[in-house]
């Protein structure tokens, strides 16, 4: 008798535990996903305020203090117009990454996306922190090869790697590089003067090799 009561508070304890762990999880992933869902439409608003000419706006909405202290209006302005020159408007974004932290009362979370936009593709990291319950941007990093600021100027002749444009040296290799008259007339030059067709080249119609492709068709 006693030992059927103690079996039986033991399983109702189990069942508890049980279903507390069960309710914990799906509580904290509701509340990881609809996070994630706050931080996603955060970055949204940004990227089509950057389109639309009124990302000046969101720098006092949707920023810290901490990124206002090392981020003028003026750079946040231009951020803007390079996000919107460069990239266009966004397509399609997915969450890579996501991390929530927590320093004494303060809530952070890490999230990095890979977008696509009009122009191209790019890597988003944004920092935000928890104030009240929004989510503010506190750092904001755009990568892509369509952001950096000078598009190469050429390709080294010597070992092949992308120099900007005004480079005089090869900063892969040191190669002196012709100034951009030179290189432009060179170029024509070259195109005028080859007797031979330019196309011609190694890889083209190569030459059955070994001797097994005499033997078919026979
Ligand atoms: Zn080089």
């Amino acid at each position: 008798m006693n030992v059927k009561v103690v079996l039986g508070v033991a399983l109702a304890a189990v069942v508890l535990m049980v279903a507390l762990i069960i309710g914990g999880g799906v509580y904290l992933y509701r509340a990881f996903k609809s996070s994630s869902q706050v931080l996603s439409q955060t970055v949204d608003e940004l990227l089509t305020a950057a389109n639309n000419g009124t990302f000046e706006q969101t720098y006092r909405t949707h920023t810290t203090l901490k990124f206002r202290d090392v981020t003028s209006l003026e750079e946040y302005r231009q951020l803007g117009e390079a996000i919107r020159t460069r990239l266009g408007r966004l397509q399609s974004k997915k969450l890579t990454g996501l991390y929530f932290r927590q320093f004494n009362a303060t809530r952070y979370a890490d999230a990095s996306y890979q977008a696509r936009f009009e122009k191209g593709p790019a890597t988003i990291h944004v920092r935000f922190r928890k104030r009240g319950d929004k989510w503010l941007v506190e750092t904001f990093r755009v990568q892509s090869p369509r952001l950096r600021p000078e598009l190469p100027g050429g390709t080294c002749p010597a070992c092949g790697k992308d120099y900007p444009k005004g480079a005089k040296f090869c900063p892969s290799c040191g190669q002196s590089l012709p100034s951009e008259d030179e290189s432009a007339k060179g170029k024509a030059e070259r195109a005028r003067d080859s007797g031979e067709p330019p196309t011609e080249s190694h890889e083209a119609s190569p030459a059955p090799a070994s001797g097994d492709s005499s033997d078919k068709g026979h």
